[in-house]
């Protein structure tokens, strides 16, 4: 199974608690085309989260099914699944390595100038180039010679390089000046192209930019629709 994937995403009657106790999604139905960007919008707890949990199958429901191509997740080998997932978490991951092992990371196998490119593409090569090793500086785990919005960029290039049909993406919420959130705008659109996008969203531009968009609410779904239809 998953040998290429379309990435169509459906739930169905999806409940899930963590632990037994509280339910965190309840009997969640929902659709997310192949090659759609996706928002799930909503307060803290409400469910946005567990939902990319679900996708990635670090947890499997309780009750209901989650597909993808019409495939149970339960059915499927894990290690399959992955390798068509990319997510990018808001506090991006980065460890201690240079830039180009970062970027490197879900594609081993990338040349040198395949890294080179996914940066471009992205607009970070601009900040790569600007300190004084390039793609050779070395980072720390923290990340900490990197502002958010570089971090950001550096998250994208990776994921573009590592060309997942299906991409998960909490955004930052992390205060990025006006400009770098212009770059990131731009360089999210390129990112999403052509794949699943899966968007835990906090910015209103990209709630505005999804085809679907879902809100929920205490492990609902309180309604969804495009920008427009909401
Ligand atoms: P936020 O915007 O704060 O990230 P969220 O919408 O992503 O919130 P979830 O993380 O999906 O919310 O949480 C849904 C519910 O599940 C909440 O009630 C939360 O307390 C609970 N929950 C989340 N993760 C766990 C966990 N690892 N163990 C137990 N309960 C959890
Ligand atoms: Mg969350």
């Amino acid at each position: 199974v998953f040998q290429d994937i379309q990435g169509e995403i459906v739930f169905e009657n999806v409940q899930f608690s963590y632990d037994n106790d509280r339910v965190a999604l309840h009997e969640i139905s929902l659709k997310m085309r192949a090659g759609e960007t996706v928002a799930l919008v909503g307060h803290t707890g409400s469910g946005k989260s567990t939902i990319a949990n679900l996708i990635s199958r670090f947890y499997d429901p309780s009750k209901g099914s989650v597909k993808i191509d019409g495939y149970d997740l339960k059915e499927t080998d894990l290690r399959s699944l992955r390798c068509h997932i990319s997510i990018v978490l808001q506090d991006t991951f980065v460890f201690s390595g240079t830039i180009m092992e970062n970027i490197r990371f879900g594609r081993p196998d990338a040349t040198d100038e395949e890294v080179i490119k996914a940066a471009k593409v992205v607009g970070a090569d601009e900040f790569i180039n600007r300190m004084a090793q390039g793609y050779q500086t070395e980072v720390e785990e923290r990340g900490n010679i990197l502002s958010a919005g570089e971090r950001q960029l550096l998250s994208f290039a990776r994921a573009l390089l590592a060309d997942p049909r299906i991409l998960i993406l909490d955004e930052a919420t992390a205060s990025i000046d006006t400009q770098t959130e212009v770059k990131i705008q731009q360089a999210l659109q390129k990112l999403l192209h052509g794949r699943t996008a899966i968007i835990i969203a906090h910015r209103l531009s990209t709630i505005r930019e999804a085809d679907e968009i879902f809100v929920l609410a205490q492990g609902k779904i309180l309604e969804h629709g495009s920008h427009s239809e909401l």
